[in-house]
C-alpha cells in the first residue's frame, strides 16, 4: 500500500531510533525494604560470604548468577498448568523431544524403537556426571579438549580420572585485542595435542558461549573447523550448548555472511557440525530448572561407542528416575518447551545481548576495567588491574572485600570468580596459589531487569572504585583449604 510521503519519510526515520523493549512487566515482585545497616549486619553473619546472604534481603540487583534466575513469560506460566506428571512417558517429554528436534535439527531425535539418545536430567551438571562417569572407562590417560571447560565440566571429567584441557584462544589474554570470537578455541594447539596423543581423546567439547573464557561468543568458522579436524582422527565433537541462541546472535551480528541469515537456521548450522551436546536448560532454555544429554542419530559417537547409550540409561535410572522425566516434574519440562520457542526471537536476543553490551560500555565509560566488548550473559571486571595502584595483594583477597562491600553498601550482589573462587590454598607449604584470571562477574538473569537496574550497579562499583584505596583486605576465618572454597568460606575485614 501506498503510504503519504511525509509517512514514509518519518519512518525511515523511526528505524534509526533503539526500540523499546520487546516486552512489557505482566506481574511484578515488589522487593522487601532494607536499610544498609540490615544489609551489612546480615552479611556479617554470613561471614561476608555472598552465597550465604539471604537473596529476600537484597533489594538491589541480584547478578551472582544467570542460571535459573530468569522471569518466565506468560506462555511458560501458562503452559505449567499442562504439565503431565506421569511416571512413563509424559506428554511434555514427547513435545520436548519434538522442540528439540525442530530448534537443533532433525539429527536429534530420539528413536524410541531403539537405544535412547535424548536423556533429561534436572540440571547440566548431572548430565556431564552421566557422561563423564561412562567416557572415564573407556581407558587411562584420557584427556578431554575444548575451548574453555565450565567448572562443572571440568570437575566431572577430573573426578573420573582424566585431564579437562583448556585450549583458550590467544586473543583472550590479549586485553586491547578486539576480535569479534575471543571465545574460539586455538586450533594450532588443538592440532598438536592430536599429533602427540590422538589415542588418548575421546571427544572434544566446545563450549557456546565460553563462559569460563569470559562469556565470549565462539564463530561457526571454529566449530566448523574444530569439527573438521577432530573428524578427520575419528574423535566426535561435543557441544556444551547452554547458551547456545547468544552465540548465534553474535555469529549473525558479526561473522562475514551471517547477517541476513535467521537465528534458527544459523542454530541448526551449529549443531549440524556436533555429534552430541549437553544443555543447562536454566540459561538458554528460559526454565528455571533443567539439563539433557542429546546425541545425534547415527553420528560418529553413537558409531564409535554403540554400548554407551544403554550404559546412559542405566546411570540414568539409577541416580534421576525414569529417562522421560529425569528428576524433572512434568511442568517443568513445559516451562522448556516454551523457553525454547522463545529464545531463539530475533527481538528477544536483540534486546538480552544489547543489554548486556551497554551494561559493560556503561561500566568501561566509568572508567572500570572490565572486559569488552562484553560477552553474551555477563560483565567481568578485572581486580587485579582494579587494585593495581592500591595496597592490595593477591593474598587480601579483595575481590571478595569488592563484592561484599558492594553488597552490604548498595544491596547489589556479584560474583567473585578469580583469586579465592579458582585459588588454593596448599597447606604443606603454607601457600596460596593463584589462578590466571582474577575476576569479579556481573551475570545478568534474563528477562529481570531494566537498563536503570544496571546503570544503578555501575555507578555503585564506580563508587567503590574510586575509594579502592580504603578497602579493606579480607581474612579468611574458614575454609580456606577446602575443595569449591567459595561456596563454603567465611571471612572477615582486616580493619
Ligand atoms: C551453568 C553451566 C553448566 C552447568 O549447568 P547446571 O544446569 O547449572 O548444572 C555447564 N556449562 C556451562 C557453560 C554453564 O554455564
Amino acid at each position: 500500500m501506498a503510504l503519504s510521503a511525509y509517512l514514509e519519510h518519518i519512518l525511515k526515520d523511526a528505524e534509526e531510533l533503539p526500540p523499546a523493549r520487546p516486552y512489557i512487566n505482566h506481574a511484578v515482585a515488589f522487593k522487601q525494604p532494607v536499610t544498609p545497616r540490615e544489609r551489612a549486619e546480615a552479611l556479617e553473619k554470613a561471614g561476608l560470604n555472598v552465597f550465604f546472604y539471604p537473596a529476600a534481603l537484597i533489594n538491589g540487583c541480584d547478578l551472582l548468577s544467570d542460571s535459573g534466575t530468569g522471569a518466565m513469560t506468560n506462555e511458560q506460566w501458562a503452559s505449567l498448568h499442562y504439565g503431565d506428571e506421569a511416571y512413563g512417558s509424559n506428554q511434555g517429554y514427547f513435545l520436548l523431544r519434538e522442540q528439540v528436534r525442530h530448534t537443533f535439527g532433525d539429527l536429534f531425535f530420539n528413536n524410541l524403537t531403539g537405544s535412547f539418545n535424548a536423556f533429561l536430567f534436572h540440571q547440566d551438571r548431572a548430565a556431564e556426571c552421566a557422561l563423564f562417569t561412562q567416557i572415564g572407562k573407556l581407558g587411562t590417560g584420557l584427556i578431554i579438549p575444548s575451548n574453555g571447560h565450565f567448572d562443572t565440566t571440568h570437575a566431572n571429567i577430573e573426578a573420573n580420572g582424566m585431564r579437562a584441557l583448556n585450549l583458550f584462544s590467544p586473543a583472550l589474554k590479549r586485553k586491547e585485542d578486539s576480535s569479534a570470537f575471543k571465545g574460539d578455541m586455538d586450533t594450532e594447539r588443538f592440532i598438536q595435542l592430536l599429533e602427540e596423543s590422538r589415542a588418548k581423546v575421546p571427544l572434544v567439547y566446545l563450549t557456546i558461549t565460553n563462559n569460563t573464557g569470559g562469556g565470549q561468543p565462539v564463530s561457526l568458522g571454529n566449530i566448523a573447523e574444530v569439527a573438521r579436524i577432530a573428524h578427520a582422527q575419528g574423535i566426535p565433537l561435543f557441544l556444551d550448548a547452554c547458551r547456545f541462541a547468544e552465540n548465534a546472535w553474535f555469529i549473525q551480528q558479526r561473522e562475514p555472511g551471517y547477517r541476513e541469515k535467521a537465528i534458527p537456521d544459523i542454530v541448526r548450522e551449529i549443531f549440524s557440525y556436533a555429534d552430541g551436546f549437553t544443555i543447562s536448560f536454566k540459561k538458554d532454555g528460559l526454565a528455571n530448572m533443567g539439563g539433557g544429554l542429546f546425541l545425534k542419530e547415527n553420528g560418529l559417537f553413537v558409531r564409535k561407542y554403540p554400548r554407551m547409550s544403554d550404559a546412559l540409561t542405566n546411570h540414568q535410572i539409577l541416580t534421576e528416575g525414569n529417562p522421560t522425566y529425569g528428576g524433572l516434574s512434568g511442568r517443568d519440562i513445559m516451562t522448556i518447551v516454551e523457553g525454547l520457542k522463545t529464545v531463539v526471537r530475533q527481538e528477544y536476543l536483540d534486546y538480552r545481548t544489547s543489554q548486556v553490551q551497554a551494561f559493560g560500555e556503561h561500566m568501561k565509560e566509568l572508567g572500570l576495567p572490565v572486559l569488552t566488548p562484553a560477552g553474551g550473559h555477563a560483565v567481568y571486571m578485572d581486580m587485579t588491574e582494579f587494585f593495581s595502584d592500591t595496597r592490595m595483594r593477591h593474598e587480601d583477597f579483595g575481590g571478595i572485600s569488592c563484592t561484599a562491600l558492594l553488597l552490604a553498601a548498595y544491596g547489589h550482589r556479584a560474583c567473585e570468580l578469580g583469586d579465592f573462587a579458582f585459588g588454593s590454598y596448599d597447606t604443606v607449604a603454607g601457600k596460596d596459589n593463584f589462578p590466571e584470571v582474577n575476576f569479579v562477574r556481573f551475570a545478568v538473569p534474563r528477562l529481570r531487569y531494566e537498563r536503570e537496574d544496571l546503570e544503578a550497579v555501575a555507578g555503585a562499583v564506580k563508587a567503590l572504585y574510586d575509594r579502592r584505596d580504603e578497602m579493606p583486605p579480607v581474612r579468611v576465618t574458614y575454609g580456606r583449604d577446602l575443595p569449591l572454597r567459595h561456596f563454603k568460606a567465611r571471612f572477615e575485614f582486616i580493619d
